[in-house]
């Protein structure tokens, strides 16, 4: 079994799940702990006497253990990504290029504990000066959804302990294994006892235990909108600080003057890569009428040649779904969008695969219209469908026409259209003849609407939410 990682020591429990591969599923990861509400709390509280000591440390101290992460995740990123695409279901290729994201995640947030300065500033009153500095919180809840298992873990604990505070961390249930790594790559890189605590288990138990504890100053969750509503909910009610980053039903935009082969590629891989389990997926695609119908025969010519697989094989471009549940979604949204009237053009029936794995050939709908269904909630699987518009203003209103508001993107030859879509695309991220998916590690992530909530994630914003700003008056 696959234990916790409470106060530096590893814990087993009496209760283990068995993981297993989507694009197999008689192959068994391996057995995770399942953490129940005294595992949690013990934990937390480890976080919260890890604070003062923690705090205090040099930030060269915190720099040379945060790259020392980067360079174990870096030195072991096949093995790391082969896991991934075990456990998740990305494809190799992607697993291993987001175990790289990880390492410079943990790398960029070294090199910020030397970076974090202060203000001097003048006081109105004579011989008074204002510093302005930042402070850590204390103990972070950090809470996470499975389909960026290394990426998003790695976004919120490097900036927790960059900024000196301390971490109690609940992966989402279908991924232990990589949280489990991290964990293991924390602890010997010399991350000190109760600094950084592993709790897997169940949402409704080890999540709800940090949302309830007394002594957690901050959660950060990351997640779909409606376990995340019940997040805030809790934050709210203890009056803890809260960031949230939720789903999206994200426009790609296709304008007639834009590079057919260009935006085909775009949408493809904004679509469908990483089976379309990307919170930035273009599961809208808004294209003028103009270059509707070149663009609809090369997109699906493009579909239907995707190869479909296990994800640890070279030639997959679309891995499998990453579970029974989701593929039961996907599948659900495919009847939906098919009833109101979706004309299927390519995909959407499942894969035989040469083993039991949860594939199905991505499905994409054309002759719909914004206030459908499909086009109206998060499916997150490989289902994407397009939306025939006039001209660029009504694109416009159309990307814009969600209660989502996390990426958009446009395709166009049009630095006119391309930057007044800039400006008025309602998006925390757009992309401009790129696809929607795929963001940088070291900048601002994160979106508006119901996207999002709290300051964003990333980069050196990521100070906005792991530390809090003291203002001290000194008379000299
Ligand atoms: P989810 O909301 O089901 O679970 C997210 C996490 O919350 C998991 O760790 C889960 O165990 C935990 N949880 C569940 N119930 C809980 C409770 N009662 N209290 C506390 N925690 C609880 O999401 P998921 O299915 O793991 O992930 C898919 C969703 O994540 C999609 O909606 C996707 O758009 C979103 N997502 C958003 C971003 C972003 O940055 N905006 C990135 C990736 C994924």
């Amino acid at each position: 079994m696959k234990p916790l990682l409470i106060d530096g020591a590893w814990v087993t429990t009496a209760h283990a799940e068995e993981n297993r591969n989507p694009s197999n599923t008689n192959d068994v990861i391996d057995l995770y702990a399942h953490a129940g509400r005294a595992e949690t709390q013990a934990a937390i509280e480890a976080a919260a006497r890890a604070v003062p000591a923690w705090a205090s440390t040099t930030p060269q101290f915190r720099f040379d253990i945060l790259n020392r992460v980067a360079d174990q995740v870096i030195g072991r990123k096949t093995e790391i990504g082969t896991l991934l695409s075990r456990e998740e279901g990305k494809t190799l290729r992607e697993g291993i290029a987001e175990t790289e994201r990880a390492a410079n995640i943990f790398r960029f947030f070294a090199g910020e504990c030397l970076r974090q300065a202060g203000e001097l500033l003048p006081s109105v009153r004579p011989g008074v000066s204002v510093e302005v500095t930042r402070e850590p919180l204390g103990v972070i809840g950090i809470i996470t959804p499975w389909n960026f298992p290394m990426a998003i873990p790695s976004w919120k604990i490097a900036p927790a302990l960059c900024y000196g505070n301390t971490v109690v961390f609940k992966p989402a249930e279908l991924v232990p294994g990589c949280a489990w790594v991290l964990a293991d790559i924390l602890q010997s890189a010399g991350v000190p006892k109760g600094v950084f605590n592993l709790v897997t288990g169940q949402g409704s138990v080890v999540g709800n235990t940090i949302l309830e504890a007394e002594n957690v100053e901050a959660v950060t969750f990351t997640g779909s909108q409606g376990v995340g509503s019940h997040v805030a909910q809790a934050c709210i009610r203890h009056m803890r600080k809260l960031q949230l980053e939720m789903g999206g039903k994200n426009p790609l935009v296709v304008l007639d003057d834009a590079d057919l082969d260009l935006a085909v590629d775009c949408a493809v891989d904004g679509a469908f890569y990483s089976t379309g389990q990307r919170c930035t997926a273009s599961s809208r695609l808004i294209v003028t009428e103009g270059i509707y119908g070149r663009f609809i025969e090369k997109l699906t010519e493009r579909c239907r040649a995707l190869k479909v697989g296990d994800a640890l094989d070279a030639e997959t471009d679309i891995g499998p779904v990453a579970s029974a549940a989701q593929l039961e979604t996907d599948l659900k949204y495919i009847e939906i969008a098919r009833a109101q009237g979706g004309n299927l053009r390519a995909g959407g029936d499942l894969v035989k695969g040469s083993n039991e794995g949860y594939f199905l050939r991505p499905a994409l709908f054309t002759d719909t219209t914004n206030d459908m269904r499909i086009n109206r909630e998060e499916v997150f699987g490989p289902v994407a469908s397009v939306i025939r518009v006039r001209d660029f203003e009504e694109a416009l209103a159309t990307a814009n026409d969600t209660e989502f508001g996390l990426c958009s993107g446009i395709m166009t030859t049009s630095l006119r259209y391309a930057s007044q879509f800039r400006k008025e695309s309602r998006a925390g991220v757009v992309m401009v003849n790129l696809p929607t998916a795929g963001v940088d590690y070291h900048v601002p992530f994160g979106g508006r609407k119901s996207s999002s909530y709290g300051p964003r994630e990333q980069g050196r914003y990521a100070a906005e939410f792991f530390s809090t700003v003291k203002t001290s008056y000194i008379r000299a």
